[in-house]
């Protein structure tokens, strides 16, 4: 089964409007024409409209983060319509910065998902596991719960339509990387949980991406494994260069 590669720029907390739209502006003509990749920035909520408003045609819109309310008393949150309205295609969901700093847990995570999929966002539903669940062994139970707590209730016809991203916490915004192998042989193991829970056409047919320190330096070994369908990318995102090298290997990996 082909799944089209997908290189996500999370912006995190950087840049101001200003800044958000030069970034957007370099990074336009460095990928144009690209439509093997399917490229996204995802800036903070201020920038989502002046960067949508700046976007090459080939670069989709996806925030950080959602309330899975509509409207109402909830101060500091932003709705899913109103992304939208925003011009966004993806959201990230259940980022471990979101699940360690915020304090969201899977059943947050699983009623913003399902919100996002039915007003017709697609999430970008991050998971992985710490250092320490790491070295005890503890991976394949962590991802699992974190999966099947993130998706429940979701139909195969849903699930299809998330965007997942296997985002070990010690790689992070740390420098160090998974090994190819670790990270092909992990999202292995989150596509068995998929084949059991669903079946082959679910675990086969999502695209699940690698994230944590992802360079241009280490994009291609990623990339040319046959598990990883593409990159979730923090601090390399925000260089226009590096992005562009992002996404120009990812291609030539085709
Ligand atoms: C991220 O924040 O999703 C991420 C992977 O960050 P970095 O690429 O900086 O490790």
């Amino acid at each position: 089964m082909t799944r089209k590669p997908f290189i996500a720029g999370n912006w995190k907390m950087h840049n101001t409007v200003e800044e958000s739209v030069n970034l957007v502006k370099e990074i336009n003509p460095l990928v144009a024409g690209i439509t093997e990749v399917d490229i996204a920035v995802c800036p903070t909520f201020p920038s989502l409209v002046p960067v949508c408003q700046a976007l090459g045609d080939n670069i989709a819109l996806g925030a950080q983060n959602m309330y899975y309310e509509e409207k109402g008393a909830f101060t500091g949150e932003v709705s899913g319509e109103m992304l939208k309205s925003a011009g966004c295609t993806y959201v990230i969901l259940g980022h471990s910065e979101r699940r360690t700093l915020f304090g969201e847990g899977n059943d947050m995570v699983n009623s913003k998902v399902k919100k996002a999929l039915q007003i017709g966002l697609k999430p970008i539903l991050c998971i992985g596991e710490s250092k320490e669940e790491r070295e005890s062994g503890k991976t394949f139970d962590v991802l699992q719960k974190q999966l099947l707590g993130s998706l429940k209730d979701l139909t195969k016809e849903e699930l299809l339509k998330v965007v997942l991203a296997y985002e070990p916490i010690w790689a992070i915004g740390t420098g160090i990387t998974a090994t190819p192998e670790d990270a092909d042989s992990t999202i292995g193991d989150i596509r068995s949980i998929l084949q059991k829970q669903y079946d082959e056409e679910a675990s086969e047919g999502i695209r699940i991406l690698y994230g944590g320190s992802v360079k241009p330096s280490n994009v291609k070994s990623l990339m040319e494994k046959s598990n990883i369908d593409g990159a979730l990318v923090g601090g390399a995102s925000l260089k226009a260069a590096d992005f562009e090298a992002l996404v120009k290997l990812t291609k030539e990996v085709l």
